[in-house]
């Protein structure tokens, strides 16, 4: 089934997002519109390619990416109950009609060993922000198993990336800035939606 970058943006809208966020996992789902803001910008990438979600928390991109049509997608997450969440979103699409080749694995990137690479590796990881080098961890991980490498951080992070990507044989393409949407879920957060700006960054091997 083909749809639309706008239909997915409104499927994904309305599937379960975490139940109880860990702070120190800094959990929060990816929106719908910034899901399809990076659909348009890394479609290419992913059309009929196998892909890995790194820290895919209740499957928001992991689906983005299938629904886009890539031809599997493995999500992997350290927090088995943001892994049920994503089972329980699975059929819900699923019960809609969909087709998705996609699978989940519990596992901490740190420690995460894959026998096979995969085409693609896309992520909206932790920022580093509750715990230091936790960006750092997920890049050189993605870097191990995938050629290109699709990563949301924070804003100001472009000088990092290209360093650390360039420490890692590989090159930043392209970036891009939107704000990510985030509903009040830690204590720390003062309204009720705020705007958070990331930078998306496109990273291939050189
Ligand atoms: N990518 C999802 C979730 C983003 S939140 C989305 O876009 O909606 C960041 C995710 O990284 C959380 O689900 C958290 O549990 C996971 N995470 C944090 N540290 C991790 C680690 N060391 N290994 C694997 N997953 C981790």
């Amino acid at each position: 089934m083909k749809i639309s970058f706008k239909e997915i943006e409104i499927l994904v809208s309305q599937l379960y997002g975490f139940d109880e966020p860990k702070v120190f996992l800094e959990q929060y789902e990816t929106d719908g519109k910034t899901v399809s803001f990076f659909l348009q910008k890394a479609y290419q990438d992913l059309i009929r390619k196998s892909v890995v979600d790194l820290g895919c928390g209740t499957g928001i991109l992991t689906f983005a990416a299938v629904l886009a049509s890539s031809k599997f997608v493995l999500g992997v997450d350290v927090d088995i109950s943001a892994l049920k969440i994503a089972l329980k979103n699975k059929k819900i699409l699923a019960d809609l009609g969909f087709s998705l080749p996609v699978d989940f694995l519990c596992a901490d990137v740190k420690k995460l060993y894959l026998k096979k690479k995969f085409d693609v590796c896309i992520m909206n990881p932790p920022f580093g922000i509750q715990r230091k080098g936790a960006d750092r961890i997920f890049l050189k991980k993605a870097f191990e198993i995938s050629d290109v490498v699709w990563c949301f951080l924070s804003q100001n992070s472009e000088p990092f990336v290209r360093k650390f990507s360039e420490e890692n044989g590989f090159c930043v393409t392209s970036s891009f800035k939107t704000k990510i949407q985030l509903r009040r879920k830690f204590f720390f957060h003062k309204k009720n939606v705020e705007f958070l700006p990331v930078d998306i960054y496109r990273i291939e091997r050189k």
